[in-house]
């Protein structure tokens, strides 16, 4: 079964409604677990919403726990808002959370807290967790601008998340053996980078599909907007390959 390295849960814009919808831990458990997806890491956009706290959050994935178990890995989305609220990460001590999520564009902390972000990779380092970055070729949160960070911090695992653009994530992959992207937003026509790889950075390809976000932009049948993500990444990606890419950004090589 496939396993997604990217999915949230939580309020998000859906097409045709006025108000932000509220994706649950139920609902995005049973959508995915509908399409035959084995493992996801799933992280919560309520991080950007102003009033939720970190109590609700920690809520929020208990209930992820409850729905999914073992299947889902959470990563916490830390805000700016949130790190200030928990300065020393102990939601960490919860044991709920197995990685972080950053976002440059929530929170400008390349541009604006860079201080900060780098404490915050020094206790990934130290709690050897994985963090996942959101990427887009703009200040902050390129992939080169990235690669600076994933060559100070060799020992804490990196997603570069959405390959965007694919030829510059490839050559930071090249670079940097501690960096892994997710295809999610990767459209299908850029599939043709993906021969140019190295056997070695095929190792770090994540399947990842931003699930719910698409119901942002449209009101397709989540069902079949998923299969279809997944006949596509087994057109060009090899299955097994990524459910191993899965488990070693998310645990390491093991000894
Ligand atoms: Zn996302």
């Amino acid at each position: 079964m496939i396993c997604d390295a990217h999915v949230h849960v939580g309020y998000y814009t859906r097409f045709g409604r006025d108000e932000p919808f509220y994706w649950s831990p139920r609902k995005v458990a049973g959508v995915l677990s509908r399409c035959g997806v084995g493992e996801i890491i799933v992280s919560s956009t309520n991080a950007q919403v102003a009033g939720i706290a970190r109590v609700d959050i920690l809520r929020e994935a208990r209930e992820m726990r409850l729905r999914a178990g073992a299947a889902a890995h959470q990563f916490y989305w830390l805000s700016g808002r949130l790190y200030d609220e928990d300065r020393n990460l102990s939601f960490l001590d919860t044991g709920l959370f197995e990685g972080l999520k950053v976002h440059e564009l929530e929170t400008p902390w390349m541009q604006r807290r860079k201080d900060d972000l780098l404490r915050v990779l020094a206790i990934a380092e130290e709690r050897r967790l994985p963090v996942m970055f959101h990427c887009a070729p703009l200040p902050g949160c390129s992939a080169a601008d990235l690669a600076t960070l994933a060559e100070r911090f060799p020992a804490v695992r990196f997603n570069f998340a959405h390959f965007n653009p694919p030829d510059e994530t490839i050559a930071v992959m090249e670079r940097c053996p501690n960096v892994f992207a997710d295809i999610s937003t990767l459209r299908t026509a850029d599939f043709q980078a993906i021969p140019a790889m190295t056997p070695a950075v095929m190792d770090r390809i994540l399947f990842g599909t931003d699930f719910p976000a698409m119901h942002a932009r449209t009101n397709v049948g989540l069902a079949a907007w998923y299969r279809k993500q997944v006949e596509q990444f087994a057109s060009v990606f090899d299955h097994d390959r990524a459910i191993r890419a899965f488990h070693a950004f998310l645990e390491g090589q093991r000894a």
